[in-house]
């Protein structure tokens, strides 16, 4: 068991300051009514070159939780963390305590400080458990282990957390309404003739779709948008546009952004989950990825508050698909990424090793991409830094594996470009579940679709310059002809997958097998 785990880690440390993470941000964090020491640490803005959102969304939140906690805040602003505590007093007569942070990389930082081996000296800070999730990592460690030789499935996992946390289940302890899960009356297509998801959720027995919740931006905003305009003269970089703040970063916001979906958005949520609009990139989704990532709300209270909807008549189907990706889904991916070992964010089961073209990296890349569904989604990351899970996994993580794009060069890509994207969140989920460089422990079969999906659930391609039916020529469609070619690399693996084995075999049958293959060899990393 890897000792960054901390298993043996003490619960709670009352009665001394809290240091807390940029993503540490709630009252769950913190034990008692001691300081809270906050770092904005400038030096990972010089690192790495991350969507001016995201900067904006990070800052805010820190500037805000400090406003928040008046005389209780140490705020400090510094080049790295250990130079930020030393300046915030902390040492081995004046320690602090932390909350097991959500990174490799984080944990090792703290654990050195623990020790002395850098910072202001051994003792001077204290570690205790991780918080911010819905199971904690002895959790996972018992169920894996309970499972012997049997894959690690999310849905047992995510039936487990509801039997754990007395989540939608009937007295018996047997699930509501009867079934575990609802995922056949959710994942419809798109209504047709509409160009947003409002104008065709109006009536019963859906509640009427209004706008997501929009926060006010106040002067905290304003200072942060004055400061990185000053540090992009400094020759910071960033990517992406900046634009009206999006998504939550106080607790008071966050709780005004889940009573919002809760009461408006979560009954169409559950049947257009999975569906694409080109004029409405939001559709019924909740928006709170980033202030639950930014520990804002505890997951588990959002889970039993989409519960407490159902006395209110929400639809069930819904409710269980929610409950599921927040507590389901978000754990499972949390866990594996600690599960898995650090050498998870290495796996290149694929030997998938291209390196992510030009016109796919810059965050400009929707203009110069004819391909109509990949260029809305590269503006929505670039004007947004967000799209949802499908634009996500069957858009931008499909034409990454179609095309071999080498996986840690993509959830670098997708850390740096999206307002949501952390670690823990991004290694899994793009390494594991996009790209299948972990060689399948996330899913029985790589993640890979022709235009029929896209054109299945969107709007997209009837207006597009090609055809989602046509592979060879002109018109062919670059997502159907790249599935073909993806699944001629992989024969060896599809063919022994009973998963994937049939499109093999449906490949052998193509009479334009020859011109396909050429045809995608010509195309080489062109923009489509
Ligand atoms: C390639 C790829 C990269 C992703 N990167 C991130 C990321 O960096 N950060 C992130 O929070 N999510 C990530 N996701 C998961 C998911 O796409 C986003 O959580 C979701 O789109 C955020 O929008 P929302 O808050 O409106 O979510 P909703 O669709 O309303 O879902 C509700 C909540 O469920 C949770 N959730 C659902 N699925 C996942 C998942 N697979 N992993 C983690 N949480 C999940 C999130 O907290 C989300 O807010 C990624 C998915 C893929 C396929
Ligand atoms: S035809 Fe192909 S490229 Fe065009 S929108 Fe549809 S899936 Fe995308």
């Amino acid at each position: 068991m890897h000792e960054l785990l901390g298993l043996d880690l003490p619960e709670r440390a009352e009665g001394t300051p809290r240091w807390c993470f940029a993503d540490q941000l709630g009252d769950h964090f913190v034990d008692d009514g001691s300081d809270v020491v906050l770092v904005e640490a400038t030096s990972v803005f010089r690192r790495r070159a991350f969507h001016r959102r995201k900067a904006h969304l990070v800052l805010s939140a820190l500037r805000h939780r400090a406003a928040g906690l008046g005389e209780r805040a140490r705020y400090v602003r510094a080049a790295t963390h250990i130079e930020g505590l030393t300046a915030a007093g902390v040492g081995p007569e004046t320690p602090v305590s932390v909350c097991n942070p959500t990174t490799w990389g984080a944990r090792r930082l703290v654990r050195r400080l623990a020790d002395g081996e850098v910072g202001p000296g051994a003792g001077s800070v204290q570690v205790v458990r991780e918080r911010g999730f819905a199971s904690g990592h002895d959790d996972f460690v018992a169920w894996a282990r309970g499972r012997g030789e049997k894959r690690l499935l999310q849905d047992d996992w995510y039936r487990g957390q509801r039997r754990r946390l007395g989540l939608l289940l009937e007295g018996d302890g047997q699930p509501v309404g009867g079934r575990w899960s609802y995922d056949d009356e959710n994942r419809e297509r798109p209504p047709k003739g509409v160009t947003t998801l409002s104008e065709a959720v109006t009536t019963a027995p859906l509640t009427p779709l209004p706008d997501p919740w929009w926060p006010e931006e106040d002067e905290i905003d304003a200072e942060v948008r004055a400061d990185l305009d000053r540090m992009a003269r400094d020759g910071v970089q960033f990517v992406g546009e900046d634009g009206p703040r999006r998504f939550a970063v106080t607790t008071g916001e966050a709780e005004a952004a889940l009573r919002h979906f809760l009461e408006h958005r979560l009954d169409a949520f559950g049947p257009y989950e999975d569906a694409m609009l080109a004029g409405d990139r939001w559709m019924a989704h909740s928006l709170l990825s980033v202030p639950i990532n930014l520990g804002l709300l505890d997951p588990v209270d959002v889970a039993r508050a989409a519960e407490a909807r159902l006395q209110h008549g929400a639809r069930l189907a819904s409710v269980e698909g929610f409950v599921r990706q927040v507590i389901g889904w978000r754990d499972y991916v949390w866990q594996l990424y600690w599960q898995q070992g650090e050498a998870y964010r290495d796996r290149d089961a694929l030997h998938a090793g291209t390196p992510l073209p030009p016109w796919f990296a810059d965050l400009d890349a929707d203009r110069t991409v004819t391909a109509r569904c990949l260029s809305d989604v590269l503006g929505s990351v670039r004007e947004e830094g967000w799209a949802h899970h499908i634009p996500r996994l069957m858009v931008l993580g499909n034409w990454a594996l179609q095309h071999g794009y080498d996986p840690q060069a993509m959830t670098d890509w997708f850390h740096r470009s999206f307002v949501d994207g952390y670690d823990w969140v991004m290694v899994p989920n793009v390494v594991g579940m996009s790209l299948h460089a972990d060689g399948g422990v996330m899913a029985t079969k790589p993640y890979a679709s022709g235009g029929a999906y896209i054109d299945r659930m969107s709007d997209y391609c009837r207006p597009c310059r090609y055809d989602p039916k046509v592979r060879v020529g002109e018109t062919a469609c670059p997502f159907t002809a790249g599935y073909w070619g993806f699944v001629d690399r992989h024969a060896d693996v599809m063919g022994a997958n009973p998963r994937t084995s049939r499109a093999v075999a449906g490949l052998r049958r193509l009479s334009d097998r020859e011109a396909l293959l050429r045809q995608e060899a010509d195309r080489g990393d062109a923009a489509p």
